[in-house]
């Protein structure tokens, strides 16, 4: 799983380029600059996804569950999900948007957690 610190060696790959460090001179460089880019962008939209599921395996480690607990877990999180955005509706004290995204996050987090152990699933079956 990619982290911030891959992002920050694509970004100083990025500058590299673009401070002239590595002359950009055939459309073969220019299209692994673009590439880049691409990536930056991608992972940049997915960071706050990333450093959850980092949080998670830092919090839990690795976990491996049938999928009927799996989305057990997840209906918990979706469950914190959905009583974030009624606090909000409601106009709770101390409701949020950030409140909204943060469980929206940890939601999506645990579906990838689950993709994760399903794959391990698959490879160790063989
Ligand atoms: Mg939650």
């Amino acid at each position: 799983m990619g982290d911030d610190t891959l992002l920050k060696r694509i970004n100083d790959a990025i500058q590299a380029f673009e401070r002239g460090y590595w002359p950009i001179e055939t459309d073969y460089e220019r299209r692994v600059i673009s590439l880049l880019m691409e990536a930056r962008d991608e992972l940049e939209r997915l960071m706050p996804i990333i450093l959850e599921r980092q949080r998670q395996d830092a919090k839990w480690g690795e976990q491996n569950h049938a999928d009927e607990w799996w989305h057990l877990i997840m209906g918990e999180e979706y469950g914190e999900l959905a009583k974030a955005l009624l606090e909000l509706h409601f106009a709770y004290p101390g409701a949020t948007q950030d409140h909204i995204r943060k469980e929206l996050i940890e939601t999506i987090a645990v579906g990838i957690a689950w993709l994760e152990c399903m794959d391990r699933r698959r490879m160790s079956d063989g």
